[in-house]
């Protein structure tokens, strides 16, 4: 499998392993960045956590949606994230709710504490993906 081509599994109902979508995203945001390559980035939502969130992270924390389009309006991604000021909490990277791969959308098939059978094989590239240049 390339790095420029990413293929995900997708299942018949749209769902892919969140660690695939997770390692995707961040490759192509990197790919984007060191290309200086435009993207359009709008925040979609921002509010107060959920009370059990805000409870978890503390004070002065934001839930912030976020969609991504490339040049010509296609919606590429929607994010999620908690951010405290400039600093994104938890993985520190937004996590894709949403994500447009080989032209279908795709959603996370599970939670971060379950597994998948491309777990083994997503979860090492999506913390890799983490430290990519650009
Ligand atoms: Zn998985």
């Amino acid at each position: 499998m390339s790095a420029s081509t990413p293929s995900v599994p997708l299942s018949e109902d749209g769902l892919a392993c969140p660690y695939s979508m997770r390692a995707i995203f961040n490759e192509g945001f990197a790919r984007c960045r060191q290309k200086r390559a435009r993207y359009q980035q709008e925040r979609l939502k921002i509010t107060q956590p959920e009370p059990a969130a805000a409870a978890r992270l503390g004070a002065g924390v934001l839930s912030i949606t976020t969609r991504y389009r490339s040049d010509n309006g296609t919606l590429m991604a929607e994010t999620h994230h908690y951010r405290r000021g400039n600093r994104i909490l938890a993985s520190g990277f937004e996590d894709p709710k949403l994500l447009r791969v080989n032209r279908e959308y795709v959603e996370p098939s599970h939670g971060d504490g379950e597994w998948c059978a491309d777990c083994a094989e997503w979860r090492p590239r999506a913390e890799a993906s983490k430290h990519l240049p650009g």
